[in-house]
C-alpha cells in the first residue's frame, strides 16, 4: 500500500500524521481525493461514525482510508456529551456553548472524572481495524487557559497540574486521547510495509 486516504480536511493533523508515518505511505486529503461530500455521522457511537466515515470513502472512491471521531466522556453525566460532543448545546457547534452547557450541568456534581476518547477506523481492502486512545482526567470548575480547542480550558489531565488550553500543542500531543490513537495505527500501519 503507497497511498491512504485520511477522512479530514484538516491540513495540520495530516501533516502530523505523515510526519509521523514517513514516507512509505503518502496520505491524501478528502480534497485531494476530490471528496466535497457532508460526509453522515449519523451512529450513536463513536466506533459507529467513525466507521461509518471511513467505509463510506472506501465504498464510494475504492480507496483505503481511515476516518476518525471524538467525544468528551463524562462520568456523572452518565458518558455525556461523548458522541454529541461537537453540537452539545446545538447544531452551531459553538466550543462556548457546550463549555458553559457542561460547566452548569456538572454546577453541584462532586464527581468531576472525564476522558477524552478517540476511535479511529482503519479500513484495507474492505476490511476495517479500529484503534482507541484515552486521556482521564477531571473537568475543572472554571476555564483556565486559552489554547487548543473545544473542550481544553475546562479539562485537567490526570497527573498534570495544567488544563488542556494550558499546554502546549506539543505537551498536549504527547499524552492525548487522538495521540495515543494516532500513535497505535502509525504502529499498526509500519507493521504492514
Ligand atoms: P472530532 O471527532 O475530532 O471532530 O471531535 C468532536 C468534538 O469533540 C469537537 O468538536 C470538540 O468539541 C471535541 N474535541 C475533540 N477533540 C478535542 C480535544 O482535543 N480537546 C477538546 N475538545 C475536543
Amino acid at each position: 500500500m503507497t497511498e491512504l486516504v485520511f477522512a479530514t480536511n484538516n491540513r495540520h493533523k495530516l501533516e502530523e500524521i505523515q510526519h509521523l508515518l514517513g514516507d512509505k505511505i503518502h496520505l491524501l486529503s478528502l480534497t485531494d481525493i476530490g471528496c466535497f461530500d457532508d460526509i453522515p455521522e449519523n451512529q450513536p457511537t463513536l466506533e459507529g461514525n467513525a466507521a461509518e466515515k471511513s467505509f463510506y470513502i472506501y465504498r464510494k472512491f475504492g480507496k483505503n482510508c481511515f476516518a476518525d471521531d471524538t467525544g468528551l466522556e463524562i462520568e456523572a453525566l452518565g458518558g455525556e456529551p461523548g458522541v454529541y460532543s461537537a453540537r452539545y448545546a446545538g447544531e452551531e457547534k459553538s466550543p462556548e456553548a457546550n463549555m458553559a452547557k457542561v460547566l452548569e450541568k456538572m454546577a453541584k456534581i462532586k464527581n468531576r472524572k472525564a476522558r477524552f476518547r478517540t476511535v479511529i477506523s482503519l479500513v484495507i481492502d474492505g476490511r476495517e481495524v479500529q484503534f482507541e486512545g484515552i486521556v482521564e482526567g477531571k473537568i475543572l470548575t472554571e476555564r483556565r487557559g486559552t489554547d487548543g480547542f473545544g473542550y481544553d480550558p475546562i479539562f485537567l489531565p490526570d497527573g498534570f497540574d495544567r488544563s488542556f488550553a494550558e499546554m502546549t500543542i506539543h505537551e498536549k500531543n504527547q499524552i492525548s486521547h487522538r495521540g495515543r490513537a494516532v500513535a497505535r495505527l502509525v504502529d499498526y500501519l509500519k507493521k504492514l510495509e
